[in-house]
């Protein structure tokens, strides 16, 4: 129990037996005072009664017998007013008495005798009393004296009786009083003790329980420097209470005492060992020094290691040059000679020991392993340790010990140490060694080198010699160079003069285009009209002249257009307008193109589009259906019976093209060698053959171009006589491929001019006639009686045309250059539309548009413009200069009503 706890319930009862205590003593005295008021009070009443009963009596009888003696009737009245006083009083008396309860029997009965005597009394006195009144007062006396003797005498002895036995009462109730005060004193004294000897009691034994807790931990504390720091006196603690705790955290705190002791004891035994090894190493540090000899080391380190760890047995290896480690020194108490002379790195103990840079223990050797022999007998030793020796990461050598008992923990400790201190001085003695050697071999050197000197002097004047020759040499080179110069300058003036000649070839190709077009127009267009025969006046051979004119007509436009497509693409200035092509579309041209072909030919036309083909490749629209018709004419061309066919399937992922258009014929095949000439410009399989299937020669080589223009490319299959395949590879059209291609080919061709062809415009604008469909009558319908003017230069064209134009029925004028054209409008309000040439001198076709565009009443003429088309952008400049839509020349007579027909129904 905790003291507190006990102190409060100590102290607490003490506190209790006080408050009882008190509580009981003055009970005690209350009730005792109040015993005695009620005797005091009860018993003095009583007599005060009896003795006012017996004073009344006395009164009375005293009256009554002075009233017989008086003689006046005042007096006797006064003395019958004083009995009659006293007679009321005793009858108060009376009452009182009779009422009283605490009365005996005894008592009681004598109260009723003496009421009863009284009565009696009072009835003779009244009697004496009348008799005393009626004047008989001798009668009144004698009565008096007869009766009253005896009555007055028994009354007042027995009110003296009762009187007497009242104060008795009295005297019994006040001695029984103070015995009951007697009492209460003894009981309370008695009391007092009892509760005095409890506190007492308790607190004594409060006490004791606290002081002997607090004695057994002050005992042992006394105590606690007679023992060892390490074993320190514990307290036995038996009670939960406040000393307890005391004790238990004594306890504690011996308890880590102890621990910090038996540390310090460590440290202090640590502290010695190292002091141990320090000195043993210095020892030996100071004996190292000064050795220079490998040997000697070893032996001075293995006598005195072997000493410090009094081991019987030792060995030390250094490493020799290779990975093998020599024994340098062996110590044995007898035997000199142990260990082997030579131990591999890695091999048995020793190498493992150097292989793993650690350090090995081993205790439990087995019997016989090694044995150390004495005068005595011979044992085998039952450790071994194996110490490398280290310097900076480098194992340098392996020391080996022996003894009887295992090394201790300082043993190995020093072990450790000198290994670390004998690593720096090998590394010392084998420098200090190297040096001597390489002393000795400088030696050697300086005096090789002064043979070499006198060599090198002589090779000295030599190489001046030829240093000499060489200076002549470079003199001779400077020359050359110089001459250099002088050729790459001339080289680079051919170069410009080769960029100029490109650049004249360029433009004469322009040049020549243009010629070439003018008369082809009113050749082709002439020609044509003859071959229609219209006026039905020539003979059928006239018709079939003009029909072959037209066709060399044609083929001669073919030409030069193949000719500049060439020119142009060598150039590198084409464009490509790339956009999303369909596939589909792709196929419906080539059956719209090719069908009429293959029925004429008799010759199968097949076309295949796989199920899995792109629906959508991004490329140039024109440049792909350019190379398809170049290798299906040519298809054709070279097939007279079989089929032709197109297959267009999906380009292998491996080879990373989208789509594949493979043209596959069965005609008459390509031999080897010359598949590989084919794509060659102006190739053709020898003269006869365009002289047989017609054609130039550059076809496939504009294809080629293409293609790789579009980033893909062309190859032939062919077995001669039976038949080719040429198939295209595309991928989606990539505009950084060909910017880059443009800006070489750019650098290459500096400032060539581009020319331009009508090849692309052809097929498209055919197409669009083609769609169109309109009959010839319709047109003619639609024509006639239109004004048109035609603005040439070349009276040849508007001969041509002026024909033409008239066959439909159309009002011709015209003018010879710009000037005159406005003169014209002028002067014929009536005219519905005008086809402008463009090459005129004095006002050429651009200024001539210009200036009827400004005029407000032109401003909605519909204008064609007749181009050459040679220079690039020409479309643009028309279409500038305010031309509603244009046509290259030469004229295809069909297209250009079917545009006229377009114009005026606009
Ligand atoms: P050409 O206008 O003469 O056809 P091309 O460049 O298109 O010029 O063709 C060159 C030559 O390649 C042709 O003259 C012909 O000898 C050969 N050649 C081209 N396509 C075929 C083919 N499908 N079958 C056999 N020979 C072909």
């Amino acid at each position: 129990m905790k003291i507190k706890t006990k102190l409060i319930i100590g102290l607490g009862s003490i506190i209790s037996i006080i408050l009882i205590l008190s509580t009981t003593v003055f009970y005690t005295l209350t009730t005792q005072n109040s015993y005695l008021r009620d005797v005091v009070m009860e018993n003095y009443e009583r007599v005060s009664v009896a003795e006012q009963l017996k004073y009344e009596t006395n009164t009375i009888v005293r009256e009554v017998r002075e009233l017989l003696l008086s003689t006046s009737e005042s007096d006797v009245n006064e003395k019958i007013t004083i009995i009659n006083q006293s007679e009321t009083n005793l009858k108060v008396l009376f009452d009182r008495l009779q009422r009283t309860e605490s009365f005996d029997m005894e008592k009681r009965i004598l109260v009723s005798s003496i009421h009863n005597l009284h009565e009696s009394y009072v009835d003779m006195i009244q009697n004496v009393i009348s008799l005393v009144t009626t004047g008989n007062e001798v009668e009144a006396r004698s009565y008096l004296l007869q009766e009253n003797q005896e009555l007055r005498k028994n009354m007042i002895e027995e009110v003296d009786e009762f009187a007497e036995l009242e104060e008795q009462a009295m005297m019994v109730a006040l001695s029984e009083s103070e015995e009951a005060y007697q009492n209460a004193v003894i009981f309370l004294v008695v009391f007092i003790g009892a509760a005095l000897l409890l506190i007492i009691f308790i607190t004594y034994s409060i006490v004791k329980s606290i002081s002997k807790s607090i004695n057994n931990v002050s005992n042992v504390m006394k105590n606690v420097s007679t023992y060892s720091t390490t074993h320190l006196p514990r307290i036995d603690v038996t009670t939960k209470d406040e000393i307890g705790d005391i004790a238990r955290a004594y306890n504690a705190m011996a308890e880590s005492l102890e621990i910090i002791s038996k540390q310090e004891k460590q440290v202090a035994d640590a502290l010695k060992e190292e002091n141990w090894i320090k000195s043993r190493y210095a020892e030996l540090a100071m004996k190292f020094q000064g050795i220079k000899e490998l040997n000697e080391f070893g032996k001075t380190i293995m006598t005195n290691i072997a000493q410090f760890v009094k081991a019987t047995y030792g060995v030390i290896y250094i490493k020799d040059e290779g990975r093998a480690f020599r024994k340098i020194a062996a110590y044995a108490r007898e035997d000199k000679d142990v260990g082997v002379n030579q131990v591999q790195f890695g091999q048995g103990l020793v190498g493992q020991c150097a292989e793993d840079n650690k350090m090995m223990h081993i205790d439990h050797l087995p019997q016989g392993y090694i044995t150390t022999s004495s005068g005595l007998g011979a044992a085998t030793p039952s450790s071994l340790i194996l110490i490398p020796i280290e310097f900076e990461g480098d194992v340098l050598g392996v020391i080996e010990l022996a003894k009887f008992e295992p090394f201790s923990h300082s043993e190995t400790r020093i072990l450790e140490q000198l290994s670390r201190a004998s690593g720096t001085s090998i590394e010392r003695i084998l420098d200090h060694m190297k040096i001597e050697e390489l002393l000795v071999e400088s030696q050697t050197q300086s005096e090789e080198l002064q043979t070499q000197s006198e060599e090198l002097q002589q090779q000295q004047e030599e190489l001046r010699l030829i240093n000499e020759q060489l200076q002549e040499q470079y003199k001779q080179l400077d020359e050359k160079a110089k001459e250099l110069e002088l050729i790459k300058k001339d080289l680079e003036e051919k170069n410009r003069n080769i960029k100029l000649g490109s650049r004249y070839k360029s433009e004469f190709l322009a040049n020549m285009s243009h010629e070439l077009r003018t008369p082809l127009n009113s050749l082709l267009i002439l020609s044509q009209m003859l071959a229609e025969n219209a006026e039905r006046n020539l003979t059928a051979k006239q018709i079939d002249h003009a029909a072959t004119i037209y066709a060399s007509g044609r083929d001669l436009l073919d030409l030069i257009n193949d000719i500049l497509d060439l020119s142009k693409i060598e150039s590198g200035k084409i464009d490509v307008y790339a956009e999303e092509v369909l596939i589909s579309d792709v196929k419906a041209f080539v059956e719209r193109q090719f069908a009429p072909v293959s029925n004429q030919k008799g010759v199968e036309f097949k076309l295949k589009v796989d199920s899995d083909t792109p629906t959508i490749l991004f490329t140039d629209d024109q440049r792909l259906k350019q190379i398809l018709k170049n290798l299906l004419s040519n298809a054709f061309k070279f097939t007279t019976k079989g089929c032709v066919e197109l297959h267009i399937k999906k380009g292998k992922e491996e080879d990373g093209f989208k789509v594949v258009f493979s043209v596959i014929d069965t005609g008459i095949g390509i031999s080897k060698e010359k598949q590989k000439s084919i794509f060659e410009a102006f190739y053709q399989e020898d003269g006869t053959t365009s002289r047989k299937y017609g054609g130039t020669g550059l076809g496939l080589s504009i294809s080629r171009e293409l293609s790789e223009l579009l980033g893909g490319y062309i190859r032939v299959e062919s077995i001669e006589g039976n038949g080719s395949t040429f198939t295209l590879y595309l991928s989606d059209y990539d505009g950084y491929v060909d910017l880059a291609m443009q800006e070489v080919a750019g650098t290459v061709e500096g400032e060539a001019i581009v020319l331009e062809s009508d090849q692309d415009d052809a097929i498209t604008k055919q197409n669009s006639f083609d769609q169109m469909d309109i009959q010839k009558e319709t047109i003619q319908e639609q024509l006639s009686n239109k004004m048109v003017l035609v603005v040439d230069d070349d009276m040849r064209n508007v001969f041509a045309l002026t024909t033409a134009l008239e066959k439909q029925k159309m009002k011709v004028v015209f003018a010879e250059n710009g000037k005159e054209a406005l003169e014209v409008l002028e002067n014929h309000t009536s005219i519905d539309i005008i086809l402008m040439d463009i090459m005129m001198p004095e006002m050429n076709g651009y200024e001539t548009m210009q200036a009827i565009r400004k005029e407000e009443k032109w401003a909605d003429l519909p204008i064609l413009a007749l181009t050459a088309k040679a220079m690039k952008s020409d479309k643009e400049k028309c279409i500038n200069a305010g031309a509603s839509d244009y046509i290259s020349k030469p004229v295809n007579m069909e297209q250009l009503l079917s545009l006229i027909k377009v114009w005026l129904h606009k």
